[in-house]
């Protein structure tokens, strides 16, 4: 048996070696991509002086004098709108130049007056304050200097980036092919029809459902999601059928224990592929299994009981799918436990827990009812996991322990 700690060890060091090959990702598409490639900015945005409001651009000396009593009043030389080119368009002393927001601001102006602010009569417009230097202008290169850092290789993308890379007229970024993924449910008590009622002995096949969509929230694209009966041979035979699929990463739910029926080890072994660790000192999910097979493909073999394969995919599978993708491993946050928690030293354990804002603006932390690993109940509530350490026998309510967020990505916690 394994701390978690040297779990992750050997998952980074052998991840590491399976990047998968470069593509170029349309922007609409990047979300739940890795960047392949550090990005700079091609060009400055904004990419020239324009205007925050609707009104006038004007020339500061000018309205030096203007106040209540004796408004100055510049002549309407021009007009610019949103996508004119203020080329060929001079502010002269004494005039001034319609503006509207978007709209290049054209040379010889340095301030923008809005229209609220200032009163048209005929072909003049009045003004009764000065504003200050480049009042209501967006600045050349104030967002984005051209050179300036956009996306460091190695980053997970989201919806967020797109904005920025669009503005900066990004239309493609170099990112990582997902890594291809297999999820294997193992049990022949599982019912992968969700409509069929139940018969004796049968449960519903919730791995299978939960797994997929974990596995895609992870950054995996999974190719196959299978169902295999306590059979040691309809294994081995979806594991054939899988070699032709050039897979980066199998997981499997279940089989992985003691059992009469725990064939997963045997018939890998059997299949020539080389166990890397098998039993965590961690609870739930102490029988977790991490092999490579002989043509490369990683292998996490999650015990069944469903909250022991959701931490196995949350913690274990993510970590070797971070490193796959030269992404630096999870840090997690400090919280202050509101409630107790005891335990039996020896087993790290990872806990479903809520953590919110405290009274004290602290980060605070309670574990959730029912940590037992076949109790899914506290998964429609929890927004973390807090993780109480291998030699504790308790955590104090007060104490600082760490969490991660329910999901990798999903932002604060
Ligand atoms: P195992 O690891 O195969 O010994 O399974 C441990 C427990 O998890 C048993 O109670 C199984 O019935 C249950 N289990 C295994 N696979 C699944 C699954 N795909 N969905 C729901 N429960 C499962
Ligand atoms: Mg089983």
């Amino acid at each position: 048996m394994i701390s978690c700690r040297d779990a992750m060890d050997i998952i980074r060091k052998t991840a590491e070696g399976r990047r998968p090959e470069t593509i170029l990702c349309p922007v609409t598409g990047i979300p739940g991509y890795v960047a392949a490639e550090d990005v700079a900015a091609p060009l400055s945005i904004q990419p020239f002086d324009n205007s925050a409001m609707d009104g006038f651009a004007v020339i500061r000396a000018d309205l030096e004098s203007a106040n209540e009593n004796s408004p100055a009043a510049l002549q309407v030389a021009a007009t610019v709108a949103a996508g004119d080119s203020a080329d060929g368009i001079t502010v002269a002393r004494g005039s001034c130049a319609r503006i509207m927001t978007g709209a290049p601001v054209p040379a010889g102006a340095d301030a923008v007056v809005p229209v609220e602010m200032a009163e048209m009569q005929d072909g003049t417009a009045l003004f009764k304050t000065c504003p200050r230097p480049f009042d209501h202008i967006r600045r050349a290169g104030e967002d984005f200097k051209k050179g300036d850092a956009v996306l460091v290789k190695g980053q997970m993308l989201g919806e967020a980036h797109i904005l920025p890379l669009a503005t900066l007229g990004i239309a493609e970024v170099s990112v990582y092919r997902k890594p291809r993924a297999a999820f294997l449910a193992t049990g022949k008590e599982l019912v992968d029809d969700l409509a069929k009622p139940l018969s004796g002995g049968e449960i519903y096949n919730s791995n299978g459902p939960y797994g997929k969509a974990v596995l895609e929230r992870l950054g995996a694209e999974v190719v196959a999601a299978e169902t295999v009966p306590d059979d040691a041979e309809a294994f081995a035979d979806t594991l054939q059928k899988l070699a032709g699929e050039n897979l980066d990463l199998i997981v499997s739910s279940g089989a992985v224990s003691a059992g009469a029926f725990d064939f997963v080890r045997r018939v890998l072994e059997k299949n020539g592929a080389e166990i890397l660790y098998h039993k965590i000192a961690m609870k739930p999910g102490k029988p977790n299994l991490f092999a490579r097979l002989p043509n490369g493909t990683l292998y996490f073999g999650l015990p069944g009981n469903p909250v022991a394969t959701a931490v196995g995919l949350r913690f274990f599978v993510d970590a070797a799918l971070r490193a796959m993708t030269g992404r630096a491993a999870e840090k997690p946050v400090p919280a202050v436990a509101e409630t107790p928690f005891s335990k039996k030293p020896g087993l790290q354990m990872f806990l479903k827990a809520d953590a919110r804002i405290g009274e004290e603006g602290r980060l605070a932390v309670r574990f959730s009812a029912g940590q037992m690993s076949f109790m899914v109940h506290p998964f429609l509530t929890a927004n973390c996991w807090a993780v109480a350490p291998e030699a504790a026998s308790e955590i104090r309510a007060g104490e600082t322990v760490e969490i991660y967020p329910f999901f990798p990505h999903s932002g604060i916690v």
